[in-house]
This record gives C-alpha cells, sequence and structure tokens, in this order.
C-alpha cells in the first residue's frame, strides 16, 4: 500500500509537470497570437488614418481652375506621387478622368464614397478597389459650384492612395512573430521547470516520505499537504487494523482447522494441494512442498480423482478405521472422518446378533428335537417324561437368555429418575431364594452387612447387579465352599461379593465383562449362564458411575466389588 502510494504521488508529480507545460504554453502562444492581432489591427487602423490625413492633404492641391480632362486628371496625380490616384467624375458619377486605370464613360455613382460625397460634399472609403483588385483609401469631394474652364458644377474629385491589407499586415508580422513564438517556447519550459521545482517539490517530498515511512507516521512540512498526510496516515491506520484483523482470522481459521479431529485437504488437482490441516498432514504423512503419496499410490484414490467423482471410500491406518470423503469440485475437498467408534460398534452389534442366534438355537434345536420324538410316537412311554423335563428346562433356559437380553437392552433406554434404595435391606430380601442352591453346594453364607446402607438407583437395577454377582458366587464355587456378602456403610458405601471357588486367571479377567463370554464354554447349553450377567453389571455400574472391581486368584476364589459412589479415579474394569 505503502509503495503504491508513493508510486501514485510520482505519478500525479509527472502528470501535473505535463500540464504545466501544456497549460503555460497553450496560454502564452493563445496570448501572442491575439497580442499580434490587435497590434495588426492597431498598425491598420493608423494606417488607415494617416492615409485619409494625407488624402485631404493632397485634396488641397487640387486646382479647380485646371482643365476637368485625362490629362488634367494625370498632371495632379504626377504631382501628388506615384501612389495616388485621381479620378474626376461628372456630376451623374460618370467617370471622366482616371489615373490608375482607363475607365472614362463608367458610372461610379454606386461607389459608397461618392453616395456619401454627393450627399454630404465629401466622404472616406476604405475598400477593395474592383478596377485595380487592391485595397484603397479614397478622399471623394464633390464640387458644388463649377469654374471656367476647369472643374464643372456638382463634379466629383476622388483621390485613393492604396493601403496594405490585414493579411499582408500579418504576413509582414509572421518572422517577428516566429521569433516571439520561439522565445515563448523558451520562457515556458523555464517557467514550468521553475513552477514545477517550486510546486510540486512538496508533493516530490510526499512521495518519498510515503515510499520510506514503513509502519511509521507521514510527515510533511507543508501545510498545504498536511491534509493530504493525514489522510493517508488515517487510510495506513485503517489498512493496518484491517490487514491485523485478516492475519487474525487467518490465524484462528488455521487454529480452528489444525484442532480438528477430522482430517481436512483442499486441492486444485491432486499435484497443486491449497490447504492441509495437522490431522490430515499426520494421517497422510504429508511433507511440505510435497505431493501427497497417497493420491498417486493408492490405486482406488488416483482413479477416483482421474475420474473426478465424489465419493467415500474407507481406510485403515494402525488400529483405526478413516472415512475419506471426496467432494469434487473448483477446489476438492477431501475429509478424512476417524470412523473407528462406529465400525467397532456396527461390528459389535453384529457380533451380538451373531451370538443371540447362535445361544437361542442350541436350546431350541434341543426343544424340537425332544417335541419331534414325542409327536412321532417314537418315544417309549417311561422317556416321555424325562424328555418333557428337559424340554421345559431348555424351554426356561431360553426364557432367561431372553430376559437377559431384554435387562442388557433395556439398561441404554432406561431413563427412570433414580431414588434411596436401602441395598442392606435389599439383600436380605434376595438372599432367601439362593438356599436351595447353597444347600445343593454345601456352601456355607457369610453375611456381613451394615444397617441401612442406601444409596441413588433404582431397586431393579441393584437386584439384577445381586443377583447375578450372588448366582455366580454359587455356580463357580466349590462343593462346601462359602459364600461371602459384605455391605459397608459410610460416605462410600461398598458392597463385596467373595466365593472360594474356581478363580479367573489373569487373560479371563479383561474379557468376563464382554458380552457372551464365558470362561468354559462347555458352560453353554449345561448349566452356566450365557455371559450376559458380568456384561450387565458392569454396564449398569459404568452407568451409575460406580466403580467394579475384581479380585480374583485361579483357584482360590474371586472377590467382586462395587464401591457406590462416583469412579473419580477410573480404574473400575
Ligand atoms: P455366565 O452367565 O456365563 O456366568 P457372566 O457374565 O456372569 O456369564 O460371567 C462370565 C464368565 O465369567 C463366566 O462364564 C465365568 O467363567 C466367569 N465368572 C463369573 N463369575 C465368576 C466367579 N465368581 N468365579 C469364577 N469365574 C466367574
Amino acid at each position: 500500500m505503502r509503495r503504491t502510494a508513493a508510486f501514485f504521488l510520482f505519478l500525479i508529480g509527472e502528470i501535473m509537470k505535463k500540464r504545466i507545460l501544456i497549460v503555460s504554453l497553450s496560454v502564452t502562444i493563445v496570448g501572442i497570437l491575439l497580442l499580434s492581432f490587435l497590434f495588426i489591427d492597431v498598425c491598420y487602423r493608423s494606417a488607415v488614418d494617416s492615409a485619409e490625413k494625407q488624402l485631404k492633404t493632397y485634396m488641397n492641391f487640387f486646382d479647380t481652375s485646371a482643365p476637368f480632362t485625362q490629362d488634367g486628371a494625370d498632371a495632379f496625380a504626377a504631382k501628388l506621387g506615384e501612389s495616388a490616384r485621381v479620378t474626376y467624375l461628372s456630376a451623374d458619377g460618370t467617370v471622366v478622368a482616371d489615373s490608375g486605370a482607363e475607365v472614362a464613360g463608367e458610372s461610379r455613382d454606386d461607389r459608397p464614397e461618392v453616395i456619401e460625397a454627393a450627399e454630404n460634399g465629401s466622404s472616406y472609403a476604405v475598400r477593395r478597389s474592383s478596377t485595380l483588385d487592391r485595397q484603397m483609401v479614397y478622399y471623394c469631394v464633390r464640387f458644388a459650384t463649377g469654374t471656367e474652364g476647369g472643374v464643372p458644377e456638382g463634379a466629383f474629385v476622388r483621390i485613393g492612395v492604396s493601403l496594405n491589407s490585414m493579411t499582408a499586415y500579418f504576413i509582414d508580422m509572421l518572422p517577428t512573430l516566429g521569433w516571439f513564438l520561439a522565445l515563448d517556447i523558451l520562457c515556458c519550459l523555464v517557467f514550468a521547470w521553475v513552477a514545477t521545482s517550486a510546486v510540486l517539490k512538496p508533493v516530490e517530498n510526499l512521495a518519498k516520505e510515503v515510499a520510506v515511512s514503513t509502519g511509521r507516521e507521514i510527515k510533511t512540512k507543508y501545510p498545504e499537504l498536511k491534509p493530504l498526510a493525514k489522510l493517508m496516515n488515517a487510510m495506513n491506520a485503517d489498512i493496518g487494523s484491517k490487514n491485523e484483523k485478516l492475519r487474525e482470522d487467518g490465524r484462528i481459521e488455521k487454529l480452528v482447522l489444525d484442532s480438528m479431529e477430522h482430517g481436512i485437504v483442499i486441492f486444485q488437482s491432486p499435484a497443486e494441494l491449497i490447504l492441509i490441516n495437522k490431522t490430515a498432514a499426520r494421517l497422510l504423512g504429508y511433507e511440505e512442498n510435497e505431493p501427497l503419496a497417497i493420491f498417486a499410490e493408492d490405486q482406488e484414490i488416483a482413479e477416483l480423482l482421474e475420474a473426478k467423482e465424489s465419493a467415500s471410500l474407507y481406510r485403515k491406518f494402525g488400529d483405526k478405521d478413516y472415512n475419506f470423503r471426496f467432494t469434487m469440485g473448483e477446489p476438492n475437498v477431501l475429509l478424512i472422518t476417524d470412523v473407528t467408534e462406529s465400525m467397532a460398534a456396527a461390528r459389535s452389534k453384529n457380533e451380538f446378533i451373531a451370538n443371540v442366534t447362535h445361544e437361542m438355537n442350541t436350546p431350541l434345536t434341543s426343544i424340537k428335537g425332544f417335541a419331534e420324538l414325542i409327536a412321532a410316537g417314537a418315544v417309549p412311554p417311561e422317556r416321555v417324561q424325562g424328555m418333557a423335563k428337559t424340554i421345559i428346562k431348555q424351554s426356561d433356559r431360553l426364557a432367561n437368555l431372553i430376559r437377559s437380553i431384554i435387562n442388557f437392552s433395556a439398561i441404554d433406554s432406561d431413563e427412570l429418575p433414580d431414588c434411596e434404595v436401602n441395598v442392606s435391606e435389599l439383600i436380605a430380601e434376595l438372599i432367601g431364594a439362593f438356599e436351595p442352591k447353597l444347600k445343593k453346594k454345601e456352601i456355607a453364607l457369610k453375611l456381613d452387612v451394615a444397617k441401612n446402607v442406601t444409596v441413588m438407583s433404582r431397586r431393579e437395577r441393584l437386584v439384577e447387579i445381586l443377583n447375578n454377582l450372588i448366582s455366580n458366587g454359587i455356580r463357580y464355587n466349590k462343593e462346601g465352599g462359602t459364600l461371602e456378602v459384605i455391605l459397608q456403610g459410610g460416605e462410600r458405601p461398598r458392597l463385596t461379593v467373595r466365593d472360594t471357588g474356581v478363580g479367573i486367571s489373569e487373560e479371563d479377567k479383561k474379557r468376563i465383562f464382554d458380552r457372551f463370554y464365558t470362561v468354559d464354554k462347555s458352560h453353554n447349553g449345561g448349566g452356566g449362564g450365557f455371559g450376559l450377567g458380568l456384561a450387565i453389571v458392569k454396564k449398569l455400574c459404568k452407568r451409575a458411575g460406580w466403580r467394579l472391581e475384581v479380585d480374583s486368584v485361579l483357584g482360590e476364589g474371586t472377590a467382586f466389588t462395587i464401591e457406590f459412589c462416583p469412579d473419580t479415579e477410573d480404574k473400575s474394569v
């Protein structure tokens, strides 16, 4: 901007120099021409005036008694000198004699000097003589009284002298005029130079000042240019702040783009990148001023770019899945989105469906097989009851599976508000239902339950958790083992369900909370669960923000602990 302003000031100076020169030249040339015309006019008038005076003097020499003939006219003309033309005219205006031309007998009563002399006695006229084809000054006098042998009564005597025309005066003046013009141009050049120095110097100085004033205030000592300098400073400040804002906007834009978790590449062509943000640069291994390798090396992408087609495709970098969305246009845009989670969710959904189908298939096959055998009458009567019991058992298992799946799915959609639940009372209520199973495996139950321990939750959720942990503590316990249910109160209520069972290996500890994961696969279809119990417990704890821990030694026993308070340290499983 600064350079542009300086350049414009310089340009203005140059234009002004030319203008001053042209204007001063034009003014003086026009002036000289006008003066010349005035001068010529004055000279011409003065020449006419002196010619008239001369003619009047000439007329005084006219001898009225001299013969009024051609000889008389010639003699009078000779007396006056060569330049004079003497014409004698009769009272009716007919030429009697003329010293300048042979026009005797011709009428001149239409000539202005003759007409006026006939009226007033004498007259001057300046006009072009058609006879001599020259500019002439005439003086014509009418003699009212005649003389014997001389001028007849009423006759006219006209004397004429030739006069230079205006054009002739102008032509005469041309050399002088030429000199004047040459002198004038010289004067104009000098004047233009002086004027340029005097008038334009401030502008030139201002231009220099603008050119070197990087960011600082433009100053001028010339008062007439102070408003201009002030205006430029204001404009500079305005442009400066706008530039600063643009820079800031650009910086923020870059910051936003770079802090985006999505990758963005804007490009004119595969070899011509316009913009690439940090995420895209990191993912695609971008090196400055180099084209993106993936655009050429990935066959599918290269074909897409070649065809200039907008499309989406998926690529894997490390353990993450990315969606590459190409939008072709002017310019082209590539948006890279991390879709690891959504793809994992889709995979997990598919796995879930496959597991559910599998788990349902086992009891269903068994139910259908036995039912078909009974229907075909192929079973001896004594075995029918046993088969019916198996059918009931498998139906119960199927019902349990469906209930577990419903419970598992319901956790996400459960929007009911929490309320205070007395966990101590709930344990006392539930534990009775486990008596038969405990008795069957001769497991000793140790209850260490603090009174009136309450937590904010929902009864059915705590029932689900307690049922799963206690039934696992019995199911995976040894014959004659021990099951401890401990509930501690205080600010951080804790529930521990500890058994002296088979225990869980370190490797399995990581997976027992996954859906449909069972350590011993022989459980499936047998007396074991479906691998949904702990998944439900984990999901409920996570939703409530409780910490869930498992502590187990293989072959010695397992303890599950839930701390009913927000899991701030996030050490939970
Ligand atoms: P399941 O219905 O098979 O018991 P869970 O989700 O409740 O499913 O448990 C998953 C797996 O964790 C079980 O198959 C079992 O191998 C293991 N497990 C659960 N609780 C215990 C426990 N108290 N002692 C040993 N292993 C256990």
